[in-house]
């Protein structure tokens, strides 16, 4: 598979012309943070369909449960947009074109948490807490990362549950969690207490929380380099009761990271689109540019040096292209990534999109860094593809630890 299908390529004008009408003229709005992204996101899940799709679906789950209908393999986890891959890269490709934030606070709200729900969640949990998410009806985040855990996630976290009055105590905090200070529902990982066992190795469950619980603080959006029109916060869990059916599956597992594991690498590959979008974009903005752009009465493609810098980036364009014609592929024939292939994917695009939309500033010269031409906006925004959902070190050291433990297979 190296290209869409001719359908997809329809569906891709059609959310471009969507994106041109109903975002485009609201990226001031959202980068300035006067508007939040969430009335755009739930226009979008209207518009093409999206929410009633998820209405279906768990409809779907709750008639097999009953044995009202057969039981089919497909279609249990991901739903709506997320459930054709080619179809969830492309509305991923065409708002990071424009906002790559935007694409963030949706992909956080309904891939991360809606996704990690409907994977682990009971049917009750996919009912109350992911269908509001996926239908745009409430917000959702999805919070690991603490102050002093980011890289080393699960070991080096602290937010810690016990067991009181059938249920469980929260105590800790998340920070850098997107969508955080608007959410209303909030998957939240925490270390359950087992026995004399080290904190570090203790077993790593999610909770369901919403907001209002108490003991549960929501800080306000945090300052940050790029990403503006997705608000990123702290949560704050001061003894938060959480009731036992709200634990994610409501079953306590022995030591396992597997969960959490699943999101991360969904994360590693959803990055994919966002790349190839921004790199998209900043390659044909760019090469606009230096057609038209005369300095020494010659347009700046004529000279080899800019010559030499499209080239590059389309290198970039391509094999971050080719890199997600094959996440796409095996998502729909539901072949397996290994974690050091998604590593390698995230280490490989999310460089290469700053790269390309930090070279685009540069051709465009005094207009690349003015906002306008929004490629400035675009290398901000990419910067943050190196650093969330595992940074790009860390991506490296996956890989090579993959390579060195025999995991990858050659020839
Ligand atoms: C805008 C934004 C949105 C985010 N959204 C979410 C969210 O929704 N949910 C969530 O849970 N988290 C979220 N995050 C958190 C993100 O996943 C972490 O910031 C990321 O994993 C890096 O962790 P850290 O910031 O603690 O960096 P650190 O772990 O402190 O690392 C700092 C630097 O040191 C390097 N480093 C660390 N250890 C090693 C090593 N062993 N070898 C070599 N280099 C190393 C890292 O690569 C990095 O460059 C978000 C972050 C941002 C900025």
């Amino acid at each position: 598979m190296f290209d869409f299908s001719e359908e997809h390529k329809t569906m891709r004008r059609v959310l471009r012309r969507w994106v041109d009408a109903e975002l485009v003229p609201h990226v001031d709005a959202l980068e300035s943070e006067a508007m939040l992204p969430y009335e755009p996101m739930r226009k979008l899940l209207g518009t093409f369909g999206a929410d009633e799709m998820a209405r279906q679906a768990v409809a779907k789950l709750e008639a097999r449960a009953s044995g009202a209908a057969t039981p089919t393999p497909e279609g249990e986890a991901e739903v709506g947009m997320m459930h054709d891959p080619a179809m969830s890269a492309i509305v991923s490709i065409e708002l990071s074109r424009v906002s790559p934030g935007f694409a963030m606070a949706v992909g956080a709200s309904l891939g991360l948490c809606g996704g990690a729900i409907m994977r682990r969640g009971t049917l009750a949990q996919k009912k109350r807490f992911a269908l509001p998410v996926l239908t745009g009806e409430k917000i959702g985040a999805w919070a690991i990362t603490e102050p002093g855990a980011g890289s080393d996630a699960f070991g080096g976290m602290t937010t810690v549950a016990r067991r009181e009055g059938g249920g469980y105590v929260l105590r800790g905090s998340k920070t850098f969690i997107s969508n955080a200070p608007y959410a209303d529902v909030l998957v939240v990982y925490a270390k359950m207490e087992h026995g004399d066992l080290p904190l570090r190795q203790r077993p790593i469950h999610a909770f369901l929380l919403e907001r209002g619980t108490q003991g549960l603080t929501l800080g306000k959006p945090m300052k940050k380099m790029g990403m503006w029109a997705s608000p990123t916060g702290e949560i704050f869990l001061d003894d938060v009761f959480v009731p036992a059916d709200q634990l994610l599956g409501e079953k306590e597992r022995e030591p396992s990271r597997e969960g959490a594991r699943d999101v991360f690498h969904g994360e590693r590959t959803g990055m994919v689109p966002m790349c190839f979008g921004i790199i998209e974009r900043c390659l044909e903005v760019s090469v606009a540019y230096s057609n038209a752009r005369k300095t020494w009465d010659k347009p700046l493609g004529e000279y080899q040096l800019v010559q030499a810098k499209l080239a590059k980036m389309f290198v970039h364009y391509q094999n971050v292209k080719n890199l997600l014609f094959k996440s796409i592929w095996m998502a729909k024939h539901k072949v397996p990534l290994t974690i050091g292939e998604a590593s390698a994917m995230k280490a490989y695009c999310a460089p290469a999109a700053t790269e390309v939309a930090m070279e685009a500033v540069q051709i465009l010269g005094g207009n690349g860094y003015m906002r306008e031409y929004r490629v400035e906006q675009l290398a901000r925004d990419a910067k943050l593809l190196q650093i969330g959902g595992g940074a790009d070190d860390i991506q490296l050291v996956t890989c090579a630890r993959a390579l060195l433990r025999g995991e990858i297979a050659f020839g």
